[in-house]
């Protein structure tokens, strides 16, 4: 598969409605009986968590997307996942399928201001990040987070792990069941960090960095496993939500 090549300095590929996607995505949840709360409004649109109940004993999995508004394939994997509902019975999910509406308003990564919310998990100045962190104070704790993020610069697919009780790791189920359908990154080094088969195991003193990402609000307040998920976003859109909705189900799968 070859790249698009249209990514020269920023994201340059396809775009989404996100009213238009934002509205598929409630009533497909409406259509399969998610509980729906909103937890934060500006302007016309309303910030969702959609939630699922799953078994006594199942994990309990908080699944995100949409965080940075140039990377359309997350809210659309989110619309993916709820419209084929093919959901293992046991986990509990809650799934916040867009954090940051207002940025893909404006195809850019930040809020309206410009600002990185994916950078504001730890002293947020932003609305969108205060009441993503006021509702996730309110739930119980999780066995798993999934972020779903794009990267424009990367030759594939690739994920972060972030393990450190060295649970048994998801990373390689997710990556095998992503490569029938979207390239790897395979590089020796990704956004500066070492990586192996598409897989990065960051070493992260949350404590030392000033701007955290949601990720890192998820491991040190919420939850002991999680995965960022980076599709390649020079590829076209089809293959990147491919990708994204193959590692959640994979992830999903995993007893
Ligand atoms: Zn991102």
């Amino acid at each position: 598969m070859q790249r698009l090549g249209k990514n020269l300095g920023a994201y340059f590929g396809a775009t989404i409605d996100i009213r238009a996607v934002l509205r598929a995505i409630e009533s497909a949840a409406a259509a399969h009986h998610w509980a729906s709360e909103i937890f934060h409004s500006e302007r016309d649109f309303h910030w969702l968590a959609l939630h699922r109940p799953g078994r006594p004993g199942g994990k309990r999995i908080h699944l995100s997307a949409g965080i940075h508004g140039d990377e359309p394939a997350g809210p659309l994997a989110a619309l993916r996942l709820l419209q084929e509902n093919r959901w293992p019975d046991d986990p509990e999910v809650f799934l916040l399928p867009c954090l940051n509406p207002l940025g893909f308003v404006l195809n850019q990564r930040g809020n309206a201001q410009g600002i990185d919310l994916n950078r504001d998990y730890r002293n947020p100045r932003t609305a969108e990040a205060r009441r993503h962190i006021a509702w996730l104070e309110r739930q119980p704790q999780f066995d798993l987070y999934l972020c779903l993020h794009e990267d424009w610069e990367a030759q594939g697919f690739y994920l972060y792990e972030q393990n450190p009780d060295g649970q048994p790791s998801l990373a390689d189920v997710m990556v095998a069941a992503v490569q029938p359908v979207c390239p790897l990154d395979l590089s020796a080094t990704i956004e500066g960090r070492p990586a192996q088969g598409g897989i990065i195991r960051p070493n992260i003193s949350a404590q030392e960095r000033p701007d955290w990402p949601e990720a890192l609000y998820h491991i040190t307040h919420k939850s002991r496993q999680g995965y960022t998920l980076e599709a390649p976003s020079d590829f076209p859109l089809e293959t990147r939500v491919n990708a994204l909705v193959a590692a959640v189900q994979a992830a999903l799968a995993h007893k």
